[in-house]
């Protein structure tokens, strides 16, 4: 069997991991990656017990990159607030700062990185990638990990977004010391109807406040900015937390999230990562555990079978991630109903194990070790 050293689409958490233990396997993976410097994207910034635990097998430290330390989840609807233990410890980190680590730690490893490369196009069949540039690029094995960005060539169904798709908004809060207080230790979960918000304090004091809501809903506020207004006058507490603290920069913004959609096995070579691969509802606090999970997978399937072995990876991914993600789904319908909110806060409050239990259940729990 010919093994060429696979070509790694998308520099995030997914490739990243690929890439790093391909490397550190002898392999010379090629990463390319859209953006030229780190960047804070769409995305909660929770890191739950399995994805530090990957971090660890790939060779970074969530408290050593100075993540905020999280042991209880707030839930609240409204005037109602319901707090218990989390069944693991967890941590908050920017994604500017986690990304950043598992570039250079691809790169320390070994791996060719490329930034500022933004991919146009992939050819499935000839296993080749047209950049912007004009240039093209083929490899026997491609892995795909641009994220939530589909990729001409590549493209999810359209069904798979559904009839009115979510969409993640993220912003950073200055550090205040009213955030400080309140959310130490603490992730608060604000659930409101077709959607929630999420918050958070990161490594250096500031907060992330991010949010996942129905299209429909931002349509009809108009911007960011607006939905955000009405949110915190409809949702004191939510409003309390605001007041405190401004978004400093702007708002980033991703559409047409396909939550539940998991990926079938594809041609021979193509291997879909992280959220190319499942997109597990973003409550769970997950998907960067399983885009983690998904590069360690695919790079030990790798070098078992080489660029045969995609099919079998897709295969077992699938099967991996199809519990956590229809856990997350029932979670993320139960939170955006306002009439399931009682039995919710009352199922935390009274039955925490239960509670725990389903929290659980939404981990990709995963053995990359070989
Ligand atoms: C609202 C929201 C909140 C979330 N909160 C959390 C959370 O708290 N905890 C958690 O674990 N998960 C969370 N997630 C999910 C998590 O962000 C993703 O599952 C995770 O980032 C997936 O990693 P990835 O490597 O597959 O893709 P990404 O992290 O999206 O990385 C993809 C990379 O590919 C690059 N790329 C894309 N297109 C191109 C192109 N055409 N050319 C070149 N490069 C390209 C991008 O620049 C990027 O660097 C959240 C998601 C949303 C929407």
């Amino acid at each position: 069997m010919r093994r060429t050293s696979p070509l790694i689409l998308g520099g995030g958490p997914a490739g990243c991991a690929a890439a790093t233990l391909l490397a550190r396997a002898g392999a010379k993976p090629l990463v390319l990656e859209r953006t030229r410097a780190p960047q804070d994207i769409v995305c909660g910034g929770f890191l739950s017990a399995d994805t530090v635990g990957l971090l660890e097998h790939v060779g970074l430290s969530a408290s050593a990159l100075g993540a905020h330390p999280i042991t209880r989840l707030r839930v609240i609807a409204g005037e109602r607030v319901q707090e218990m233990a989390l069944p693991f410890m967890a941590f908050g980190l920017s994604r500017r700062t986690l990304d950043a680590a598992l570039l250079a730690q691809a790169g320390d490893a070994g791996a060719g990185i490329e930034r500022g490369v933004t991919l146009k196009m992939l050819d499935r069949t000839q296993r080749r990638v047209h950049l912007n540039d004009g240039s093209t690029l083929s490899g026997d094995t491609i892995m795909l990990g641009t994220g939530k960005h589909d990729l001409r060539g590549a493209l999810r169904p359209p069904d798979a977004r559904g009839s009115d798709p979510a969409v993640g908004l993220r912003a950073r809060l200055a550090p205040s010391t009213h955030l400080s207080y309140i959310l130490n230790n603490v992730i608060e979960l604000h659930v409101f109807p077709r959607g929630y918000a999420g918050l958070l304090l990161l490594e250096d004091g500031a907060a992330n406040l991010c949010l996942s809501v129905s299209r429909s809903h931002l349509a009809a506020a108009r911007s960011p900015a607006a939905l955000v207004a009405a949110l915190a006058r409809t949702n004191p507490l939510l409003g309390d937390r605001l007041a405190q603290a401004h978004a400093t920069g702007p708002w980033a913004s991703i559409a047409n999230i396909p939550y539940g959609w998991r990926a079938e096995p594809d041609r021979p070579g193509i291997f879909r990562l992280g959220d190319q691969g499942a997109v597990i509802a973003s409550l769970a606090g997950d998907g960067i555990g399983i885009a983690l999970a998904s590069g360690c997978m695919a790079a030990s399937a790798w070098q078992r079978g080489g660029a045969e072995a995609s099919a079998r990876f897709q295969s077992s991914l699938s099967a991996r991630t199809r519990l956590p993600l229809q856990v997350a789904g029932g979670l993320k319908w139960l939170a955006e109903r306002p009439y399931a909110h009682g039995p919710l806060l009352g199922l935390m409050a009274h039955m925490p194990a239960l509670a725990r239990l389903a929290i659980t259940a939404t981990r990709v729990v995963t053995n990359p070790r070989p």
